[in-house]
């Protein structure tokens, strides 16, 4: 039995494990409850650069060496990069964008009808709010669902991936993270309309029919409960959808979301702790939320005490340009100490042979170097 089917046999209760779930199987460091002995890195490695077989080689033996679990790979299937992660004992999976679909011509060209709405009336389509390539498809849509399990489904036939990772699984920011409110001139203290999705006819249509009342007619649908679990949910069966097309393909599914539950549903409309998945990457990328690294230590346990019971791994995820090797290896560190499965690195672009090296050297720590696990 595969590490997968045993979870999943513990997750349905095969084991007698009950209530108590698969989590009490992490192992943790002897003489250190709570810190996972089997913590592990995972890299982010975008569209760049382009390597030889021999230099992916010897970066995926490096990684591999230095206590690397996996990498994800936001390009087409590479059979020469997969071959060259696993024989370095790594696992390979595909990074894919989904409800963000600037890059997919075919759904712009076809179903412009597809484009969530802004309070305002307003298509991504048209109107991409804060960036160019904000253009986002909506979730409530059967069509927009049937074809993002299609592109699951295709990229799942390939037998040497190992997963599938979900990017852009959320709906446009309503709220920008507050470190990043200066740069495009904005004051969101409140949930603005030309940042607030989706008031298409369907998602208009279907609320309407499950509560009787239409989102646009709301007093204030920024503190309406049921319209903001319309939208978490409708993220969520997304979700549970894409989940059951990579499983079928025994592939595992991961996803990158927002930083904390809380905020990840405030920001994003992310309720990422229901969410059916292997693992989850919270983003704390302290920068654009005006922090350091203690906060992301204090994410982690957050992150960690909802996700509770469920089987589903957090890894943190780590904004390398912001962290120089030191910073890196005692950001690491506090994740470790904070509860997470393992963390990973945004992205390979500004990482050097000395983040690699400071990383490897906290991964190797043993116990005495970790007296304590609430994060400072
Ligand atoms: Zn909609």
């Amino acid at each position: 039995m595969n590490r997968r089917a045993f979870l999943s046999a513990a997750a349905s209760g095969t084991f007698g494990l009950g209530v108590l779930g698969p989590a009490v199987l992490a192992r943790s460091l002897p003489g250190v409850p709570g810190v996972r002995e089997d913590f592990a890195g995972w890299l982010w490695i975008g569209g760049r650069p382009e390597k030889s077989a021999s230099e992916w080689r010897s970066l995926f033996s490096l990684l591999g060496d230095s206590g690397f679990r996996g990498v994800l790979v936001g390009r087409a299937f590479d059979p020469e990069m997969a071959d060259a992660a696993h024989r370095a004992g790594l696992e390979y999976h595909r990074w894919m964008w989904i409800l963000n679909r600037a890059g997919d011509t075919w759904a712009r060209e076809n179903h412009p009808e597809w484009f969530t709405v802004s309070r305002n009336g307003d298509s991504t389509l048209d109107t991409p709010p804060y960036v160019d390539y904000y253009r986002w498809v909506c979730p409530s849509r059967a069509p927009v669902r049937e074809h993002l399990r299609r592109l699951i489904s295709e990229a799942s036939r390939e037998p040497d991936l190992d997963g599938i990772h979900l990017d852009y699984i959320r709906y446009c920011d309503v709220i920008l993270p507050r470190g990043l409110w200066d740069r495009y001139d904005l004051v969101q203290d409140r949930e603005l309309p030309e940042f607030d999705f989706c008031y298409c006819e369907v998602c208009r249509e279907q609320f309407e029919a499950q509560t009787g009342r239409d989102p646009l007619a709301l007093e204030d649908p920024t503190a309406d409960e049921e319209w903001a679990r319309f939208r978490w949910d409708s993220v969520t069966r997304v979700v549970a959808e894409l989940s059951e097309t990579a499983r079928a393909s025994d592939k595992s599914i991961s996803a990158a979301v927002f930083a904390t539950p809380a905020e990840a549903r405030r920001l994003v409309r992310q309720a990422w702790d229901e969410w059916p998945v292997d693992r989850l990457f919270p983003m704390l990328y302290h920068p654009a939320y005006g922090e350091d690294v203690p906060w992301i230590g204090r994410s982690v346990v957050e992150g960690v005490e909802a996700l509770r019971g469920t089987g589903v791994e957090l890894n943190a995820g780590l904004y390398v340009p912001a962290l120089n090797p030191e910073e890196l290896a005692s950001a690491v560190r506090v994740v470790r100490r904070s509860g997470a499965a393992g963390f990973s690195l945004f992205d390979l672009n500004p990482l050097t042979e000395e983040h690699i090296r400071a990383v490897r050297s906290v991964l190797r720590e043993t116990t005495d170097r970790f007296p304590a696990l609430s994060p400072s």
